[in-house]
């Protein structure tokens, strides 16, 4: 409670909706008949929204994994009482040379081993350990970054077959992930995810004729699970759809899915002040007020993790250019109102042009106004993360996980 009355801005976590959109999540993908588990994704300090408060509300909401890109992450979850009993747990570990195997084996945690380097330093970890570690190969179907590629893939069979023989390691799983199953607007968008899906297939043929028999097939994020039911296989990865956001706005509203935003991002108003028509506005004059108004200061900044590419220019600002800044909803005499971030993003803070006076408007310092929530309705005009991430040109999932942890986070 000290430290949100200390700092001028709160991250809200709602964990109810969080559970609530792993429970749609999981229906779905027991809609599909696979028999599927879903894999709650909370890397990153699960999208900027906490990693153990989100892992327990994934799991409340049916998660049987929770999967995370680094190591030190999937400890933490063990470390904070995730047993194996609970939960299964995925590293995708892309560096294997700093990663503490040892210790993941010994936490009973899933690897991800997508290069013939990660499958030496694995086999001797488990040979220190004295234990078969469990893994998953990563293949790459197209996405062009980390797994085996069809040309490399003979030379990790090569390399896996004796080791599964000899029980040095246990190769549990096989999975891939998607180029552009969240982005409708590619042209090839259909053809293109089904030529991964039959690269995939082909990898599971090639690991079975070896011996190998992955038990876990891998392949759906946010998209696929919500729009490609044939290929949930035995497990899907959701990350952002439990943070209620679809993966890409062109396919939709997240609404749509039964999905709503857990996060909220608000802050009290400092320095409320009149200024005179064609005043410029913070750095570089880019905003000159059109009227007399009034300006408040919001005071979270890029070091904040408030995108400086949602700054604000006017039409008749130094630079020419028109640019809306992030939208902020403020709460006025009148209602609900909407106003954007007027003239650069600084370190600390932002101003806000009101668009009329403070005190006809009833706004004032102290004023808890809202950047981001589960955006309720027009007429309550609360921007979402998307909004914010058309203002910075950028993906909802940038704008949490840039979120700084100087921001408190409070749960619900
Ligand atoms: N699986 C892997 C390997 C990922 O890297 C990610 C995130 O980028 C996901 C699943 C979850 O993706 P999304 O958040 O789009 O559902």
């Amino acid at each position: 409670e000290k430290a949100l009355e200390a700092y001028p801005g709160q991250v809200i976590v709602d964990l109810a909706t969080l559970k609530a959109n792993m429970g749609e999540l999981v229906s779905r993908v027991g809609e599909s008949g696979s028999g599927a588990q879903v894999m709650g994704v909370v890397k990153a300090d699960a999208y900027g929204h906490g990693l153990i408060p989100a892992a327990l509300a994934a799991l409340a909401g049916g998660a049987t994994w929770l999967g995370t890109a680094q190591p030190r992450e999937a400890l933490h979850l063990r470390r904070a009482g995730i047993g194996p009993d609970r939960c299964r747990i995925l590293t995708w570990m892309y560096n294997v040379d700093k990663a503490p195997l040892d210790d993941l084996i010994r936490a009973d945690i899933d690897l991800a081993v997508g290069s013939l380097h990660i499958i030496d330093r694995v086999e001797e970890a488990a040979r220190r350990v004295g234990m078969p570690a469990r893994i998953h190969v990563k293949v790459d179907t197209g996405f062009g970054r980390n797994g085996f590629t069809p040309q490399t893939f003979d030379s990790a069979l090569e390399e896996l077959g004796p080791l599964a023989a000899e029980g040095v390691l246990d190769v549990v799983g096989l999975f891939s992930h998607l180029a552009v199953a969240d982005m409708p607007d590619v042209p090839d968008f259909v053809a293109s995810t089904d030529a991964q899906i039959a690269s995939f297939e082909e990898f599971v043929r090639r690991l079975t004729a070896a011996g190998m028999r992955p038990m876990i097939r891998h392949l759906a994020n946010t998209a696929a699970t919500l729009s490609r039911p044939d290929i949930h296989y035995e497990l899907t990865r959701p990350g952002i759809g439990m943070y209620g956001y679809e993966p890409d706005p062109s396919m939709g509203r997240s609404a749509d899915y039964g999905l709503k935003p857990a996060m909220t991002l608000q802050a009290q108003l400092s320095t409320v002040k009149d200024l005179e028509a064609g005043h410029g506005v913070s750095y570089g004059r880019t905003y000159l007020t059109s009227s007399d108004t009034s300006t408040a200061i919001l005071p979270l900044g890029y070091a904040d993790g408030i995108h400086r590419s949602a700054s604000g220019f006017d039409v008749e600002g130094s630079t020419g250019t028109i640019h809306q800044g992030g939208p902020v909803r403020l709460m006025t005499k009148q209602g609900p109102r909407l106003v954007r971030v007027s003239g650069r993003v600084c370190m600390d803070q932002c101003v806000l042009d009101l668009e009329g006076k403070a005190v006809t408007l009833g706004v004032g310092e102290g004023d808890t106004v809202v950047l981001f929530g589960p955006g309720r309705g027009e007429s309550f005009c609360e921007p979402t993360a998307d909004d914010w991430a058309r203002a910075a040109g950028t993906i909802s999932y940038e704008i949490f996980t840039c979120l700084r942890n100087r921001i408190p986070r409070l749960y619900l």
